[in-house]
């Protein structure tokens, strides 16, 4: 009789403690206690925070229960809505849900070290902004009635983009997703603003989510111009961890109209969202690749379903998955056909690099057509995908090459210093070769140093920038360099992909595009959907001037297929020619991917650890490709092996994965060896 009730189990209390590997634990059942609140609770020998996920049941008579000992809020800090998303990630990401948690809740409610803060509803959010420090985190608003009274320069919108806010805001209430596919400055945010408009109009709220480089002051300056009396709450990577809370606790307590933010704004709570809307939805930066390998627009999308609202996923140049998923009918396409402002006359023309002189990776015409342009005063734009002067440091006698001995690849050379990009190692150059002491060292290849010291030794007249994360580091920022340009103070910009997009130049009449062909010929399956992307965004800056739009792209392949395809029929004809080789291969969009990655020192365990999960999958019916070294085979010291998962079945992938997590977990096979499963994987280098 007693094994019989044990066995139905006893009613618990379930929580999720913040920084544990299991998704819950049970505690004795508290019957008051609401679900999304904190909780202090013994665990080990000390106490921890947790997050109350609803009621459970203990079926293992064994287990002592124990009993919750702290109830901290008296309501759900994580609506029920937010907390369901969360349980979703964990699920889907395949990550413990107190990972989801930490990445979703602001530090102060993670931490128990922290006076827990119990103020809640807030007497006056709108008081606690200091005048002045925290400009950029939330506008407040004049009334509080959410009404919109707009700026007095209200663009009226072309035929398709009313149509396209038409369909957006019929669409309220009720969960659609749309796809506004529109060429850069076609007018998308335009539409956005007409939607969110509508939102506010319905007291309801907009999260905004852009990619990280996507977030300057231009558009958030658009963004207060248009709504100049709403309450518009900033969330990104740089604001500090007081300001995030700031903004959680006005959101939660539904003070905030619009959020804008990068990545994670996706976890802000907003009890009456309205509309979700995901800029620039192809971009790598939305996918998180550690830690939480989450999509946030996939996130958005579930959580826009969740909410029965609509969403609108807008790019200039969208990614395969989306263009599918708008081809059989999951999104709903909008197009915006032309430039707001200007005509679309973009003229590209590839270089062959075999049959053409260059110096320093430039070839002599190129630099003519610089000149062309610079003599008009037009500005350039010269884009090379690699920071630093040259990627390999070669000796001339013996062939040395200088490597990091930490990872399987070379050190990069910078002024004075060789520096790994893999691990951050950094030696001081060395004056002759260290096998033969030759001093006979040649730079091979081209990085930004390289390409802007040669242009400004050639074009001395020319005011010229570098713009890549070394240079950032230094002394003015990003936005002041953009302010330069934007000014049209200066004429020649050599940068890396931060500059592809969200940037408008008024005179850039020329883009120079270098060193195409590793993205060309890379293992990597996206490559070429990325490169596509890439060069029509950066094209995508020119064509706004006087002058007609020229884009130039050196290449030792000018005859490659698909690059030809994306030249002379534009990114949507590439887009189908890819699809067509992607459904051959059964590759995403047509299989569903999973790349789990196992790194330790020592190469035998981690090799161990994937046969066992590769065994394991097998037998649930999926297909295993590896276990196989990862592109960068060794880096930072570690051995780094991985399989790649395969399935024409989303559920049950989903399903096998999470019988795995649970054995894994269970059976601690994963102890100081790094394992990292990442869904949908984006990037595969
Ligand atoms: P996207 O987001 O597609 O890159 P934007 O919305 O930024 O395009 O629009 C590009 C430029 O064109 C902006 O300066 C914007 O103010 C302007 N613009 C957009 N739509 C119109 C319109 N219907 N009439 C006039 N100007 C417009
Ligand atoms: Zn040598
Ligand atoms: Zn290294």
């Amino acid at each position: 009789m007693a094994t019989y009730l044990n066995s139905l189990g006893r009613k618990s209390t379930r929580v999720c403690v913040l920084g544990s590997y299991h998704d819950y634990f049970d505690y004795v059942f508290l019957p008051d206690v609401v679900i999304g609140s904190r909780v202090i609770v013994p665990f080990g020998k000390k106490t921890r925070v947790g997050v109350v996920i609803g009621p459970g049941s203990c079926a293992d008579p064994k287990i002592t229960l124990k009993e919750i000992s702290v109830v901290v809020d008296n309501f759900p800090l994580i609506p029920q809505e937010l907390l369901d998303l969360c349980l979703w990630i964990s699920n889907y990401y395949q990550a413990p849900l107190s990972t989801v948690l930490k990445v979703a809740l602001p530090k102060k409610y993670r931490d128990s070290s922290e006076p827990l803060d119990l103020t809640y509803p807030l007497a006056d959010p709108r008081g606690s902004v200091k005048q002045g420090s925290d400009d950029l985190l939330t506008e407040p608003r004049a009334s509080a009635s959410g009404a919109v009274s707009q700026s007095a320069e209200v663009i009226t919108l072309n035929n398709e983009q009313s149509l396209a806010a038409l369909s957006i805001t019929q669409a309220l209430g009720h969960y659609q997703s749309f796809l506004l596919y529109g060429v850069t400055g076609s007018g998308k945010t335009e539409v956005y603003f007409e939607a969110i408009a509508a939102v506010i109009k319905l007291q309801q709220q907009a999260l905004v989510i852009v990619p990280e480089i996507g977030l300057t002051p231009i558009l958030l300056a658009r963004f207060k111009a248009r709504f100049p009396n709403v309450h518009i709450g900033i969330v990104h990577s740089g604001i500090s961890d007081k300001q995030r809370h700031l903004i959680w606790q006005q959101s939660r307590a539904n003070q905030v109209d619009i959020i804008l933010g990068t990545r994670s704004a996706i976890f802000t709570p907003l009890t009456n969202l309205g509309i979700v809307i995901v800029d620039e939805e192809h971009d790598l930066s939305l996918k998180q690749q550690d830690n939480l390998r989450y999509s946030a627009r996939d996130v958005a999308l579930m959580r826009a379903h969740k909410a029965h609202i609509p969403i609108v996923l807008g790019s200039a140049t969208p990614s395969l998955e989306s263009l599918y998923n708008a081809e059989r009918g999951k999104h709903h396409i909008l197009y915006l056909h032309s430039k707001a402002l200007t005509d679309d006359n973009l003229q590209y023309r590839i270089i062959d690099m075999q049959n053409h002189a260059y110096e320093h990776g430039i070839a002599n015409v190129t630099l003519d057509i610089i000149k062309e342009h610079l003599a008009l005063k037009q500005q350039v734009l010269v884009f090379i995908n690699r920071r630093g002067f040259a990627p390999v440091l070669l000796c001339h006698d013996c062939g040395l090459i200088m490597d990091c001995s930490a990872c399987d690849s070379h050190l990069t050379l910078h002024q004075h210093k060789l520096i790994c990009h893999h691990c951050g190692k950094n030696i001081i150059k060395p004056k002759c070769c260290v096998k033969c002491a030759s001093p006979n060292l040649v730079p091979v290849g081209i990085g930004t140093q390289r390409v802007y010291e040669y242009l400004s030794t050639v074009l001395p007249e020319t005011k010229m920038l570098r713009i890549d994360r070394d240079q950032m580091q230094k002394k003015r920022s990003f936005e002041t360099f953009l302010q330069q340009m934007t000014e049209g103070e200066t004429e020649l910009i050599v940068g890396t992909q931060m500059l592809a997009k969200g940037h408008h130049f008024p005179k850039l009449s020329l883009v120079v595009i270098l060193d195409i062909d590793a993205s060309l010929h890379s293992p990597d399956f996206r490559a070429l959907e990325h490169l596509g992307q890439l060069i029509t965004q950066v094209a995508g800056r020119a064509g706004r001037a006087q002058v007609p739009g020229q884009v130039v792209l050196q290449t030792q392949t000018p005859k490659h297929a698909l690059l030809n395809i994306l030249v002379q029929q534009g990114y949507s004809a590439l887009v189908k020619a890819l699809l067509v080789l992607r459904q051959e291969a059964i590759l995403p969009p047509f299989a569903y991917l999973t790349l789990i990655r196992a790194e330790h020192k020592v190469l035998a365990k981690p090799m161990a650890l994937l046969q066992i999960i590769k065994n394991f999958l097998a037998e649930q019916g999926l297909y295993v490709l590896g276990p196989a070294p990862a592109p960068l085979a060794r880096k930072a010291g570690m051995q780094r092996l991985q399989i790649l998962v395969k399935s024409n079945d989303r559920n049950r992938m989903n399903l096998a994965l999470t019988k795995l997590r649970t054995m894994l977990t269970s059976k601690r096979l994963v102890s100081n060896i790094h394992l990292s499963i990442d869904v949908d994987p984006c990037d595969l280098s």
